[in-house]
């Protein structure tokens, strides 16, 4: 296979090339039974929750990482400590978002660190240039994002829903995060497990609105859906990918998952998959 820009190889101890690794693509990790996904173009501690490797039951089943709804409380701490185990992140540095759909995004520091809902800031994105602070968010369909500058020490995690993506939290996050001395040019974003094209479908107000944020036609993005009447299927995650090239970032520093939540509903929680019975993944990095 030729080596293209997008490639980087591994090598054994005897020199011979053992693997390739796509660095645009993801990877499926293991450890201590819990499995996560990690995109290579991301140079910092970094992971996307699956469902498996927790302790919650029942609907939950198993690692489901939110507390307010309706899990045990015991549980769901103890599917973080496993997490951020596996990812190798200190349980007790993790800052948490109280997501409400819109576009604020907040700078955190080691005093937002916390599990209880006090201690979470009603936002939908976090941005950091602490070392060893831990952000998280919480998907379940919506579009998990992280975003990482490694050369100036900046990170972010961000929850992309249609109406915080078309609100444009992705602009307000790189804003953020150059706000702390991160570049464009220089963060790497990697653009998680969601609700694919698929399955994404949605009444024209939403296409409406991502052509509005892009300030230019959807394309291939969105197409009507076959035999749904005024329903089309939106590839969200494409329309942040596209709004992320018009904030500077470089395509080739862009990861994007091909794995849809409703299509594998045993790996990923999907809100629509379940009608809303349903615990939550969350995606998470650390500088
Ligand atoms: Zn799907």
């Amino acid at each position: 296979m030729p080596l293209t820009a997008s490639k980087c190889d591994a090598f054994g101890a005897d020199g011979n090339v053992i693997h390739l690794v796509d660095i645009m693509s993801f990877i499926e990790n293991r450890a201590n039974g819990v499995s996560f996904m990690t995109a290579p173009v991301i140079r910092a501690r970094h992971g996307f929750s699956t469902r498996y490797g927790g302790v919650s039951e029942g609907i939950f089943s198993s690692l489901n990482l939110a507390m307010s709804r309706g899990d045990d409380p015991d549980a769901v701490e103890e599917n973080y400590r496993r997490l951020t185990a596996a990812v190798g992140v200190d349980a007790g540095k993790i800052a948490l978002t109280r997501q409400v759909h819109g576009n604020n995004v907040r700078v955190v520091t080691g005093p937002d660190a916390g599990l209880s809902d006090a201690s979470r800031p009603e936002c939908d994105g976090l941005v950091t240039a602490e070392r060893g602070l831990a952000l998280f968010c919480f998907t379940a369909d919506c579009v998990p994002v992280l975003l990482c500058d490694t050369e100036n020490g900046v990170a972010g995690a961000v929850h992309c829903g249609w109406r915080s993506s078309v609100a444009d939290i992705l602009g307000a996050a790189v804003e953020k995060m150059e706000e702390l001395g991160a570049r464009a040019e220089s963060i790497c974003a990697a653009i998680g497990p969601a609700i694919g094209a698929c399955c994404f479908e949605v009444g024209p107000e939403v296409p409406e609105a991502a052509e509005r944020l892009l300030g230019e036609d959807l394309g291939k993005l969105c197409r009507p859906e076959p035999g749904r009447e005024g329903k089309f299927l939106l590839d969200l995650r494409g329309v942040n990918r596209r709004r992320l090239l018009q904030l500077g970032l470089r395509a080739e520093s862009i990861a994007v998952s091909d794995e849809c939540t409703m299509c594998l509903p045993e790996k990923y929680w999907s809100h629509r998959a379940t009608r809303g019975q349903r615990g939550c993944q969350g995606a998470l990095i650390c500088l």
